[in-house]
């Protein structure tokens, strides 16, 4: 199999806008913050370890930045020191930090903004180039470097040269970029730039334009004759080697079996780079040019394996249960081996994070004989991203398509798209059209990249795409793909995915066999209970994978015949401190406050509604992240809520003196935001009639200004989720029934699920006592006293 690339996880951390700085990998910045919202995200980030995520504004003089405002290219930094920025002043808040730079990374997400930034970033990944590869440029780069530093007297050279030394090539470019005197744009610019070999490039371009003037063209003549004078690797070497090196390349392309207009490319491109100086910036550019063309398989593939038995042999092999799903994805593979292009010819796998979407993808591959290859589209906002950079610009670079191309080696690889939902639009360029295109039978035989300049034929490339939620994908791209969708986990197969997979590969990762380790099933589901709370089996993995490293450890000491069976107990002493507690019997029924059941990209998920009471105009506010998406439900039951108050002749001044709050303490944003009706007007009711809400009843359900319950989206997932968190009743739509037979039985048994059709129903079923004339009375008479009390 191709290597493929590994995709780091996202991580969530408090953020800090940056004004005028930008703050490169490997190096330590001290800076001030002020802004009240900065101070609080530093704050969070002592708390937990020191991590924090570092992202320039898009103009320095925006005071409170919206995500709009701010870079979504940073740098994870770590807090190296920190102090009070000055005892004496009046702005005695202010802080002084410093930070070192750890590694790039792009915001995928804001998760909240006020009182401060926190953000899911997803690192980027390193290009793997060969620290041979990159050496000459290195050499070069110093050589502009020093020069630069004794024209300008920044620093003092040689007191960053150790920090120089004892690095990589990647973090010398980086620390070059940070003493560079240039504006914020270009050093942002830098930071975006992934390709080492492209940054340095640039870095170069930019020495040279300062030391010498006008662009880097004429910069480097002027720089090469009278600045500079050539040192005796280049005056010697120079003319022998490129002789050598132009021969080479035009073997090369005799060779290899490419497209006629890629070949006349190609031989175009060497008769420039014949009459280029060696070492100039644009040979190189040239070079890796033909380097590009020279190396994709334009005419390489692998046989397709056809055998569908086999096909459903290996998907079983990697996978437990999913039984539809295979069968869907079996059904696929036959249509395409009847017909050519079929309609809706790309797989798209919806579902929550860590249900087997790209485990999938890797065994068609593995199935069809295909390579694998893999790319993540979230947080991909420019075209340029897709289709690459047109070469006339320095650090110009194939995009995605073809690079990945590159790396499976073959021209019919299976190749994943993950996150499609994730990926952005805006000014620069529609990267979705540009995905169109590639996704299209109709047009990707003739693909394009700006950089490789030449038509790719990628055809018989086997596209499979993956989302976690298809609301954000273009409506067209829908259209495109053959949704199958993979809503999560019971308990039970969490349970025996384990025991079936996640262990044995775990245990193999780590060079470890049965013999060494095992795992009861208390101690698997104590794992899933008390340290994951997901719909997939993502975290599930991790900690015991936690484990078994722990184990290895043991092994290594030990030796070999080391045995060891983890129980229940056990899992604690490995994991520590649950992270979750199976809380039940500390519940108690409340007023005003409602269980909700809503439908997240990371599956079902259980929300608390709180509605509070407020002097006021009779407005409805919602707090927390959700308000947005929840504006309309509210709204809706709010209105509902005013007019049964009117008829039950109590909470009169709601619609007047009273503004109600209603807060969602914590959570996902849910997907279907509407979905909430129900649980918003009972937690209401539930405050204005006081009668507390049964806190063991979770809800979903629309409802409209009289009443009637209508039906909602993601049942299934909202199910799991209830049976996950043990709660025992349920009340969702009765127009949702037809959707109960796709929930497992082992769910449906665990719990008592009401359909309803009116909201007077689910009062009845969610509120502790019945609402009787009797409690509108002891009301009414109430209000009046607080009146009186308010008149004397
Ligand atoms: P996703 O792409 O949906 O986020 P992954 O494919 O990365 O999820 O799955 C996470 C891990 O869980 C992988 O190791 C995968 O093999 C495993 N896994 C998920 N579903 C199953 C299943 N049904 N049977 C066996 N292993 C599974």
């Amino acid at each position: 199999m191709a290597g493929e690339k590994i995709i780091d996880e996202f991580e969530t951390l408090p953020m800090i806008p940056l004004r005028d700085v930008v703050i490169f990998p490997g190096t330590l910045v001290p800076f001030i913050i002020g802004r009240k919202s900065s101070l609080e995200a530093l704050s969070k980030a002592l708390q937990v370890d020191r991590r924090i995520f570092l992202a320039s504004q898009i103009d320095p003089t925006v005071f409170a930045p919206q995500p709009k405002d701010i870079f979504t290219c940073g740098v994870i930094g770590s807090i190296v020191q920190y102090v009070k920025a000055n005892e004496s002043s009046s702005d005695e808040e202010s802080m002084k930090v410093v930070v070192e730079g750890i590694k790039r990374a792009r915001i995928v997400e804001y998760k909240r903004i006020i009182p401060f930034y926190e953000v899911s970033v997803k690192p980027i990944q390193k290009l793997s180039i060969s620290i041979s590869e990159i050496k000459g440029y290195i050499q070069n780069l110093l050589k502009l470097f020093e020069d630069y530093v004794k024209h300008t007297q920044v620093v003092n050279f040689e007191s960053i040269l150790p920090s120089m030394r004892e690095n990589d090539p990647e973090k010398i470019a980086d620390i070059v970029a940070s003493h560079l005197q240039i504006s914020t744009v270009e050093k942002q610019n830098l930071l975006e730039t992934i390709n080492p070999i492209e940054r340095i490039l640039r870095l170069q371009h930019l020495i040279e334009k300062e030391l010498f003037g006008g662009t880097g063209k004429r910069a480097e003549k002027k720089g090469r004759g009278k600045v500079r004078t050539p040192g005796p690797f280049e005056r010697e070497q120079r003319p022998r080697d490129e002789q050598s090196e132009i021969e080479e390349l035009r073997r090369r392309i005799e060779e290899a079996d490419m497209p006629e207009d890629a070949r006349n490319k190609a031989y175009k491109e060497l008769e420039r780079l014949e009459s280029m100086p060696g070492l100039s910036a644009e040979a190189t550019v040239s070079r890796n040019y033909l380097d590009w063309l020279l190396s994709l398989p334009w005419n390489i593939r692998t046989k397709d394996k056809k055998d569908l038995k086999r096909a459903e042999k290996i998907l079983d092999e990697d996978h437990y249960g999913l039984k539809e799903v295979k069968e869907r994805i079996l059904e696929y593979l036959a249509i395409r081996q009847l017909v050519k292009n079929p309609k809706g010819a790309i797989l798209c796998f919806v579902g929550p994070p860590g249900v087997g979407k790209s485990s999938l993808a890797r065994s068609i591959a593995r199935a069809t004989g295909r390579n694998f290859v893999r790319v993540s589209l979230g947080g991909v906002r420019d075209e340029a991203e897709i289709r690459g950079h047109r070469r006339t610009y320095i650090g110009a670079y194939p995009g995605q398509i073809i690079q990945m191309i590159k790396k499976a080696g073959t021209k019919n690889p299976v190749f994943l798209l993950d996150e499609v939902d994730k990926m952005s639009m805006d000014f620069r360029g529609d990267p979705a059209a540009a995905l169109m295109e590639v996704l299209d039978p109709e047009q990707n035989s003739g693909f394009v990249d700006h950089y490789i300049d030449t038509e790719f034929d990628l055809s018989q490339v086997m596209f499979i795409t993956t989302a976690n939620m298809l609301q954000p994908v273009p409506k067209a791209l829908v259209d495109r793909m053959e949704v199958i969708r993979i809503p999560g986990y019971t308990e039970d197969e969490k349970l025996q995915i384990a025991k079936g997979f996640l262990i044995r590969k775990q245990l193999k990762q780590h060079g470890l066999t049965n013999k060494n380790l095992t795992f009861t099933d208390d101690a698997v589901l104590a794992i899933i209970r008390k340290f994951t709370r997901e719909a997939g089996v993502r975290n599930l993995e991790r900690e015991i994978s936690s484990i078994i490293r722990k184990v290895a450890r043991k092994v290594v000491v030990e030796g070999k015949s080391y045995r060891e069976v983890i129980d229940a107990p056990d899992v604690e002493r490995y994991l520590g401190v649950p992270k979750y507690r199976v809380s039940k019997a500390d519940k108690i029924d409340e007023v005003g406050v409602a269980l909700g059941l809503a439908w997240t990209e990371f599956g079902g998920e259980l929300l608390t509604f709180e509605s509070t009471m407020v002097r006021g105009k009779g407005t409805l506010t919602m707090t927390g992240q959700l308000g947005e998406v929840m504006q309309e439900s509210a709204q809706a039951a709010f209105s509902y809520v005013k007019s049964k108050a009117l008829q039950w002749g109590i909470a009169k001044d709601l619609h007047k003196d009273f503004d109600i709050h209603i807060h969602v303490p914590e959570g996902a944003i849910p997907k279907d935001g509407p979905s909430a009706g129900i649980t918003i007007a009972t937690s209401i009711i539930s405050l204005i009639t006081k009668i507390p809400v049964k806190k063991d009843i979770a809800m979903t359900g629309e409802i409209t200004l009289r009443g009637k319950v209508l039906p909602v989206g993601g049942i299934k997932e909202k199910l799991l989720a209830a049976h996950r968190a043990e709660i025992k009743r349920v009340i969702i739509p009765k127009d949702n029934e037809a959707d109960l037979k796709d929930v497992p039985e082992e769910v449906k048994n665990a719990m008592v699920i009401y359909l309803v059709e009116d909201m007077d129903k689910v009062l009845e079923l969610a509120l502790a006592e019945l609402i009787t004339d009797a409690i509108f009375e002891n009301l009414r008479a109430e209000e009046r006293k607080g009146e009186e009390r308010l008149t004397h």
